[in-house]
């Protein structure tokens, strides 16, 4: 329902109290002056908070359902993180106040890059794009102004088939055209085709790692080498560095380029598109390339570094998310160096407790025995043994209370489910989210239709997918769906 069907004519939020000085009229501002009241709905405020709070128990969220999305890592974002980000020193800053009043937040963006440093290997962080695919399409204009600086013609960056579709496109937008290397049945980089297609025309190979199949890719360190040989340079996808933070560092493993997403790895809530940050790590060959303007600390103070000289100009206005990099900094700084690690381990360790625990029920959809923080499961022999599609299953799923896995991804899967589970979760939560999707399956064989007109305990049934998004109607009636009223769209 919507809150204007709640809409009752003289009903009020706030009653104001009466005017205590002498009237005055509006200047008469025309064609500013609204000729008409505005059409707003008519509601208490009791009625506000119980539309919204209603509106918002029918989605599902990390803070009230399991949310294994793959490559999302949807874990828990602890709150302190929001306490300290909603500070009024904070929130009331202005990016267009001078240095001298923005001393501590220029020490925490000074001091994120030292910890993302650290932690990556890398030779310098540029702090400034607001997403993953922002981080590749920065990382790739870095690229592309190192080569054209080199008046070399290098117009191919190999692109994995198992890699994140914002991959490709970042090559499109940044000028390079991709080549397609190969997966092998181990789900790593087919090496024979990756050789066969290194030549000097390559600029780079765009290396998710680990890969989205949750695998670390162990030829890694080679497969730097062999493109070094070429002049060719390493760029790693590193949206899943919560599989490999505070254990491996890809600037020791031969990455010359890199983005992270602040907002999976170092915990910030996200989803439907934002907010986010994804840095940039590089090596010092990049470096005079960098976006500007970079903080730095000068003396005892912090300020602004002058543009490098072949800098590729700006790809934000001011710093960046720097609400998200705060956030991030936070998250760091709440754990000791020591454990940061653990990040990592336990997220890798509950995933391989989860696959454990499914792999009877489906195969995997490569040929490997473990995974890093997350792995795909094939749900073909189910679609062909019951008729029930991995998109069935997903839709069932949310019967039992959990948000599903990413399906379809990676492409090279047919029927593909991409479960992360993060670190944050209990035994208990795997165990039960196990057990539910083990009963799924029984159900596809015993009454596929249960499944194939999933979900049953939702507000909505099934949507037309297509067709909600391209046609949404988004009013219904909490009893009859079909009543639908147009006037108020
Ligand atoms: C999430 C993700 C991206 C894109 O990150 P956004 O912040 O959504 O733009 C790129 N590659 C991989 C492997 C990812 O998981």
């Amino acid at each position: 329902m919507l809150i204007f069907q709640k809409s009752q004519p003289g009903r009020v939020g706030l009653r104001v109290p009466p005017l205590d000085v002498p009237e005055q009229e509006l200047p008469e501002l025309k064609p500013l002056r609204r000729q008409q009241k505005a059409p707003l709905p008519e509601v208490s405020q009791l009625e506000v908070v119980r539309h919204f709070s209603r509106l918002s128990q029918k989605n599902f969220s990390i803070d009230t359902h399991f949310y294994p999305l793959g490559s999302c890592t949807m874990k828990y974002n602890p709150r302190i993180n929001e306490r300290i980000a909603n500070l009024d020193a904070f929130r009331h800053l202005h990016p267009h106040q001078p240095p001298e009043q923005l001393q501590g937040i220029l020490q925490v963006l000074y001091e994120t890059k030292q910890l993302l440093k650290k932690i990556t290997g890398m030779d310098e962080i540029c702090l400034h794009p607001v997403a993953g695919a922002h981080g590749e399409l920065t990382a790739l204009l870095l690229l592309r102004a190192l080569f054209e600086h080199k008046g070399e013609e290098r117009p191919f960056v190999l692109v994995p088939d198992s890699a994140h579709g914002t991959n490709p496109a970042s090559c499109a937008i940044a000028g390079f055209r991709t080549k397609k290397i190969r997966t092998g049945a181990d789900g790593l980089v087919d090496m024979e085709d990756f050789c066969a297609q290194l030549d000097e025309k390559v600029a780079a190979l765009m290396l998710t790692n680990p890969n989205t199949l949750g695998l670390f890719e162990k030829n890694i360190a080679k497969i730097s080498q062999m493109l070094h040989q070429k002049g060719a340079y390493l760029y790693m996808d590193g949206a899943n560095l919560n599989a490999i933070v505070g254990i491996t560092r890809p600037g020791d493993f031969g990455v010359d380029l890199l983005h992270m997403n602040l907002h999976k790895t170092f915990s910030t809530p996200h989803g439907g598109g934002g907010p986010g940050a994804g840095p940039v790590g590089v090596k010092e060959e990049f470096r005079p390339f960098l976006p500007y303007p970079d903080v730095e600390k000068q003396g005892e103070r912090y300020g602004f570094s002058p543009p490098p000289p072949h800098t590729i100009g700006k790809v934000r206005a001011f710093y960046g998310n720097v609400g998200v990099v705060l956030r991030a900094f936070c998250y760091l700084r709440s754990h000791s160096w020591k454990d940061i690690g653990n990040i990592a381990r336990m997220a890798v360790l509950n995933a391989n407790y989860l696959l454990a625990l499914l792999k009877n029920a489906y195969p995997l959809g490569y040929d490997q025995k473990t995974c890093m923080h997350e792995f795909v499961l094939d749900g073909s022999s189910l679609k062909k043994e019951t008729g029930v599609r991995t998109l069935d299953v997903a839709k069932r799923l949310l019967d039992f209370g959990f948000h599903p896995p990413t399906i379809y991804f990676p492409l090279i899967v047919p029927e593909a489910l991409m479960i992360e589970p993060t670190e944050t979760e209990s035994r208990q939560t795997l165990e039960a989210f196990a057990q539910a999707l083990c009963q799924i399956v029984q159900e596809a064989r015993e009454n596929p239709q249960l499944c194939a007109n999933a979900p049953h305990h939702m507000p909505r049934k099934r949507l037309n997918e297509l067709q909600a998004a391209r046609n949404p109607q988004v009013i219904f009636e909490e009893k009859s769906n079909e009543k639908r009223n147009q006037a108020l769209l």
